[in-house]
């Protein structure tokens, strides 16, 4: 609500917009949107400077979950109980992928690339992008990078599952990806052949699962999140391109606040 709220609102005020709704921006992007909002105004939330993620909560008033929240994403994973969580459904299927640079992140937007079955039934898969260093930490750990999987079920709820990275072999999976990374804001570009998203899933599918919100304004809460915890390797060279661009767009955790988080 808080996301489709604000995506009115600044469609409403900003042409810019126009090039980003559809649902896959959308989602990731809240950011996206917020980002058109904050340039066309002369403001623009980001990772460092005075825009840093501190301040993000104070830059505009549909931002203010994230200084208010208390189910705020990511999290230090630490102290998780095990618990029978159902495997998750992975019912991802090759589709058309667009690469696009949106000013934050990379963001991989993915037209009909199936569908995950999680606790709470069938979330489909929008989009994924990454961060560097991962924002999740594990027990006070970071990796290299990680790829959020942004998806959405029927009542409009968000869910992501996170795929963390280590250094080591290059990934061929994402090498299409990491080849072409679109240099400047608001580059795009088309995976000929599309992509698999099954392919950047790592071997072992367990997970931690907790509950928190978007990391990038406006931090809205209530998205599910499930983090695989088997890592999967991109080489040094593909880290560095991504960091290239990016040298850092991770937001630091956030107090957990008595939410219990489940392993199995
Ligand atoms: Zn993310």
């Amino acid at each position: 609500m808080k996301l489709k709220h604000l995506t009115t609102l600044v469609a409403g005020a900003c042409m810019m917009l126009a090039f980003s709704v559809n649902a896959a921006e959308q989602v990731g992007h809240a950011a996206s949107a917020s980002h058109a909002a904050s340039a066309a105004h002369g403001a623009h939330w980001g990772y460092d400077g005075e825009n840093n993620p501190k301040h993000w909560g104070d830059m505009e008033t549909g931002f203010a979950e994230c200084k208010l929240g208390k189910q705020q994403s990511p999290i230090d994973i630490h102290g998780a109980q095990k618990a029978a969580l159902a495997p998750i459904g992975f019912n991802y299927v090759q589709g058309a992928a667009e690469v696009i640079n949106n000013g934050h992140t990379v963001q991989i937007n993915l037209a009909n690339g199936g569908s995950a079955k999680l606790a709470g039934g069938d979330f489909k898969l929008l989009q994924f992008h990454f961060h560097t260093p991962s924002e999740e930490m594990i027990e006070g750990k970071s990796y290299p990078m990680v790829a959020h999987l942004v998806h959405k079920n029927a009542e409009g709820k968000l869910a992501v599952v996170a795929v963390l990275f280590t250094e080591g072999k290059e990934n061929a999976a994402l090498k299409a990806v990491f080849d072409g990374l679109p240099a400047k804001e608001g580059d795009k570009l088309n995976l000929a052949g599309g992509l698999n998203p099954l392919t950047i899933l790592p071997h072992e599918r367990a997970y931690y699962k907790y509950t928190g919100s978007l990391t990038t304004p406006p931090c809205s809460e209530g998205v599910q999140w499930q983090v695989l915890k088997q890592p999967v390797e991109l080489s040094k060279a593909q880290i560095q391109a991504f960091r290239k661009l990016y040298k850092m767009n991770a937001r630091p955790v956030q107090p957990l606040n008595g939410r219990k988080i489940e392993v199995n």
